[in-house]
């Protein structure tokens, strides 16, 4: 979509409508995610910066195609002539000037993201290690969006998992090789995700395809340690296997 000038835009919250003239006939300079959140920058200046949370979606199809899934309530549609983008139930849908972008109260607090070209482990571990999270339980911490950003609810589970850890367990019980663990299992589980797209699809087939090791998996036997999966209630659902993710330590190596 970069570089595409916009041909036809609506914009359908009432809040934004006065934004329509200013985005019409601009050019598309970059879109770029940060997280969950997308950012298309305009020629003339603007940002629209959209979120899906759990019930928005983007489409894009070229011009004159139905949309995959005619439902939800259309928030806005670019259209370039050859394609229209257009977001569903966008919960949020925000246009931000030059000036109020590097101000946003949520964009600046962003932590880095692991599938970014910038991405920088340093930073990663600088703010897990902050002792403000010192002791929030790890189920938490993967949501905190200003601790690394592209974490969800569902990849919270398969990270932990995948490192072993308990999703009880506060960072400040973490030996360093946990830390390194830890970060090492975001980054290579986020990737995959990414590239499997499972995000994107529908949820029945990623319930059929079964991608997941722990994630509503209640009951089934652990592909590690064949324990049962155990659901625990931490404001977001987690999934995890109690026995092989409690901490092991080493009779004085750790608490
Ligand atoms: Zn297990």
């Amino acid at each position: 979509m970069g570089g595409c000038r916009l041909t036809r835009v609506q914009v359908c919250p009432p809040r934004l409508r006065a934004w329509s003239t200013a985005l019409s006939l601009s050019r598309v300079v970059e879109v770029e995610a940060i997280g969950k959140h997308l950012l298309i920058h305009l020629d003339g200046g603007l940002s629209i910066h959209s979120h899906l949370m759990m019930w928005g979606r983007w489409e894009v199809v070229p011009q004159g195609a139905p949309f995959r899934k005619a439902t939800g309530r259309l928030w806005l549609s670019l259209e370039t002539g050859r394609h229209v983008a257009a977001l569903f139930n966008g919960p949020v849908l925000e246009v931000l000037t030059r000036e109020h972008l590097p101000q946003h109260p949520v964009l600046t607090k962003l932590g880095p993201d692991p599938l970014r070209a910038d991405y920088r482990r340093e930073e990663a571990r600088a703010r897990l290690t902050d002792p403000r999270r010192a002791r929030t339980p790890l189920a938490h911490v993967l949501l905190d969006q200003e601790w690394v950003c592209g974490v969800g609810n569902i990849y919270k589970s398969e990270i932990l998992w995948h490192a072993r850890l308990s999703p009880l367990q506060p960072p400040g019980d973490l030996t360093p090789s946990e830390v390194e663990r830890l970060l090492d299992c975001t980054e290579r589980v986020l990737r995959v995700a990414y590239r499997q797209r499972f995000g994107t699809l529908p949820r029945r087939v990623w319930r059929t395809l079964g991608p997941f090791a722990v994630y509503r998996r209640t009951g089934q036997p652990c592909l590690r340690c064949g324990a049962r999966i155990a659901r625990l209630d931490t404001g977001r659902a987690t999934y995890w296997c109690p026995s092989c993710q409690s901490p092991v330590r080493v009779a004085g190596h750790g608490p």
